[in-house]
């Protein structure tokens, strides 16, 4: 299966200037991309000025779960649809950190599954929960309640990236067996709650600390069926260069 590359450009960078420039460089480089789906994934205020027909295609980085109305900073799945985008990353644990729970994170993909929009829910453990050995506990929780009262159909279109905390922007490059035990491990939670097929219809991608120099062990070595790039996309050569690496595996 060709991968699934997500680039979360997070808070970053500084202009729209610089954003276009950093857009225009990853396009350029559009002819190495082989069968990879490239998602970006820019702030919402930079999307409309940056979203194209092209090689790419475009995600926002959070939305709220009604369509309009009094909900001052809120940003609808409708007006992200209106754009052009075609993926929302949901749960980030950045987000979590700043108060977005299973249930809110639950009401958004709902909200989300009713578009043609797809959901990037974002699940992970953080570092204390992992030396405590309540990692796949957490996991177990965060997935059923973000996935709770969603139809097998609905859930077929889901993508789950699994984002230990601990590997989040750190530089820590997670051990490839370790990811791999984890990926396993949701699958056989998605086989329970749902069903074997609508289990393989999920994807489910890595991210924490990606790069090109570990990208393939996460694609190839831990079977995932992408990845969610943060600090690395942010710089096109080396984005290039880690989307080379995946289609060269
Ligand atoms: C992320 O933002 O989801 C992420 C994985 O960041 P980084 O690649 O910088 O660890």
């Amino acid at each position: 299966m060709n991968p699934l590359i997500v680039a979360n450009w997070k808070c970053n960078p500084e202009s729209l200037k610089e954003a276009k420039v950093l857009l225009g460089k990853i396009i350029k480089g559009a002819d190495g991309f082989g069968g990879a789906e490239i998602v970006i994934c820019p702030p919402s205020i930079f999307i409309s000025s940056l979203v194209e027909k092209g090689p790419v295609k475009f995600g926002v980085q959070n939305c709220f779960w009604e369509d309009k109305g009094a909900f001052t900073g809120e940003i609808s799945v409708k007006m992200i649809e209106d754009i052009g985008c075609e993926y929302v990353i949901v749960g980030h644990s950045e987000r979590r950190k700043m108060g977005e729970t299973n249930e809110k994170i639950n009401l958004k993909i709902k909200k989300i599954l009713e578009s043609k929009i797809t959901p990037i829910l974002c699940i992970g453990e953080t570092l204390e929960e992992r030396e405590e050995g309540m990692a796949f506990e957490v996991l177990e929780e965060q997935v059923k309640r973000c996935l709770d009262k969603i139809s097998k159909e609905k859930a077929k279109r889901v993508v789950l990236a699994y984002e230990p905390i601990w590997a989040i922007g750190t530089g820590n490059f997670a051990d490839a067996k370790k990811i791999e035990e984890v990926r396993i491990f949701l699958e056989k939670i998605l086989v329970g709650k749902y069903d074997k097929k609508t289990a393989e219809s999920i994807k489910i991608i890595y991210g924490g600390s990606v790069d090109s120099s570990n990208i393939s062990a996460y694609l190839v070595g831990a079977e995932m069926d992408g990845v969610l790039v943060g600090g690395s996309s942010l710089k096109a050569d080396e984005f290039l260069k880690s989307i080379k690496s995946a289609k060269a595996e």
